[in-house]
């Protein structure tokens, strides 16, 4: 995981009928809350807005088409999911409890609170789950402050996940045992044996490019310290985990 870097601008949909439907989902809470604190009521949303193409499409090029919590490339095989940082229409604050209602509908077409995610970190893993250190802090309707939360799971767009997840070897792991860190990788299923096979194959190539700058044979040393910068990029896949490794 690594830091994601949005516009500041949300897409013109987002700012438009997006803040129009905040508008009428708070409206509509606001008459009818305890429906929808119970279920009796619920909430359509409409993925037109929140997953629109011009959404996708900036979160792409800001995620770098990679799945904004693994970091795996996605967009040769699927379009990925816009995913909601905080849950739309429920949460729960630990995994095997009730759905908590109404969920943080009014986030639901909130640039700040869109990612695009691959499929396991989004329907497998993360779901609903969306976990505070003090749950007496949580935002139950648009009256509250989200900023007062104190979220576990790591938020790309705002903390530097890096400094909180690093690797040995392809094993994600929490710096000093930080709570949100721990959190994260758990919640986010990142130590799952399929991302984890993936990362050792990235791996592979990553270590057998720093022998080839070792044994320091002309030009392909050269070639290999080229390629070795390109793979701690960004945009490249599993660059946390790259830049771990070589640090
Ligand atoms: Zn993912």
């Amino acid at each position: 995981m690594i830091r994601v870097r949005k516009p500041a601008e949300p897409p013109e949909v987002l700012r438009t009928k997006g803040a129009r439907s905040r508008r009428a989902l708070s409206a509509a809470y606001s008459r009818a809350s305890r429906g929808y604190e119970t279920g009796a009521k619920s909430f359509t949303f409409d993925p037109a807005l929140y997953a629109h193409e011009d959404v996708k499409q900036s979160l792409r090029v800001a995620q770098h088409d990679k799945c904004a919590f693994c970091e795996s490339k996605f967009a040769h095989i699927s379009y990925g999911d816009v995913e909601h940082f905080r849950p739309k229409a429920g949460w729960r604050q630990e995994e095997g409890e009730p759905l908590s209602r109404p969920g943080y509908y009014w986030l639901t077409y909130e640039w700040s609170n869109l990612f695009l995610s691959c499929t396991l970190c989004n329907q497998r893993f993360k779901r609903s789950l969306f976990p505070l250190q003090t749950p007496t802090l949580r935002a139950r309707s648009h009256k509250d402050d989200v900023t007062a939360e104190d979220p576990l799971l790591l938020d790309p767009a705002v903390d530097d996940p890096e400094a909180s997840i690093s690797f040995r070897e392809e094993v994600p792991y929490a710096v000093e045992g930080n709570a949100r860190g721990e959190a994260t990788i758990r919640i986010l299923g990142l130590r799952r044996p399929e991302l984890a096979e993936q990362r050792r194959k990235h791996l592979e190539q990553v270590k057998t490019l720093r022998d080839l700058i070792e044994i320091g044979k002309e030009p392909y040393a050269a070639r290999a310290r080229d390629l070795l910068q390109r793979m701690q990029r960004d945009a490249e896949a599993y660059a946390a985990m790259t830049r771990a490794f070589l640090r």
